[in-house]
């Protein structure tokens, strides 16, 4: 089993510790490496992102943890950019100039109206009654008018493109799986989610398995229903626990490889010495 991850938060965003701790965490699992990848700057501030003036700390922390633990683990910075609009999103200028060595895209946010302010803002991720209430008020009730605008959202972000990695790509069941009418398995949400996969492949990015819920709530992203169809597209996977506490690092690794293992994957996409390589799965 490849000992890596490079989903990880720290308190630079609304991760619980400092970077190091994440390290000597991954290191007493004998990782082989391991990626930073706080919440990357928005236009407005919100809890959880980490602040652009934090930006160089960042960078310059990651660096200093790289050189301190060469010999023993490699240490790689990337970041985790929200999809907002066409116009603030991991392709434009701010982020692409970052010296970093990875980038991943995510949708946490489903903007409501052109003005980019927290208010605008519908959040796909954070409480279920948030979530409802936001279903009743700004998609009149129905579960399948706010998946297929996340659908959009998410194929307008493979479409601007500037990123490596789509993160959670099928986080909408989270919540969405809660609310009445929702039914990842119906033909309306596998034409609108097979969609987005035919168009991940074509544009040759990679999917993470994501493994924050696996444990807890028993729940993967992308659900291990739509594992099979990954592996026909030929997309590159790689496991991540998104963790944002230190222990948590190496959290439903065990049990993702698995399901990969048992849906017929042979590879994990890895970072080997700064490039992206295929590694078999063991
Ligand atoms: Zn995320
Ligand atoms: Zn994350």
């Amino acid at each position: 089993m490849q000992l890596s991850n490079y989903h990880s938060h720290c308190d630079f965003c609304d991760g619980r510790s400092k970077p190091e701790d994440f390290v000597k965490f991954a290191l007493s699992k004998n990782f082989r490496a391991y990626g930073f990848s706080s919440h990357a700057p928005l236009p407005f501030e919100t809890f959880w992102n980490m602040s652009g003036c934090d930006l160089p700390e960042y960078l310059e922390e990651i660096k200093r943890l790289q050189k301190k633990y060469q010999h023993k683990i490699e240490i790689y910075s990337g970041l985790e950019i929200d999809f907002l609009t066409k116009e603030y999103n991991a392709s434009i200028p701010y982020f692409q100039e970052l010296p970093l060595d990875y980038r991943i895209s995510s949708i946490h946010f489903l903007p409501i109206s052109e003005e980019l302010k927290e208010e605008n803002m519908v959040t796909i991720d954070g409480s279920y009654k948030e979530f409802e209430k936001s279903v009743k008020h700004y998609f009149e009730g129905d579960i399948r008018k706010i998946v297929k605008r996340f659908y959009l959202s998410s194929m307008e972000m493979v479409e601007c493109g500037g990123f490596d990695i789509v993160g959670h790509l099928d986080k909408i069941h989270m919540n969405g799986g809660k609310y009445p009418g929702f039914d990842a398995e119906a033909f309306w949400y596998k034409k609108l989610f097979i969609e987005y996969l035919v168009l991940i492949a074509e544009k040759g990015l990679m999917v993470e398995i994501n493994t924050k819920n696996l444990l807890p709530k028993k729940e993967l992203y992308p659900l291990p229903f739509y594992l099979p169809v990954i592996l026909d597209l030929k997309i590159p996977i790689l496991v991540n626990s998104d963790t944002h506490y230190p222990d948590l690092v190496n959290d439903g690794r065990q049990e993702a490889f698995e399901l990969l293992k048992n849906a017929g994957f042979k590879f994990t996409r890895e970072l080997m010495n700064g490039k992206w390589e295929d590694c078999a799965l063991t």
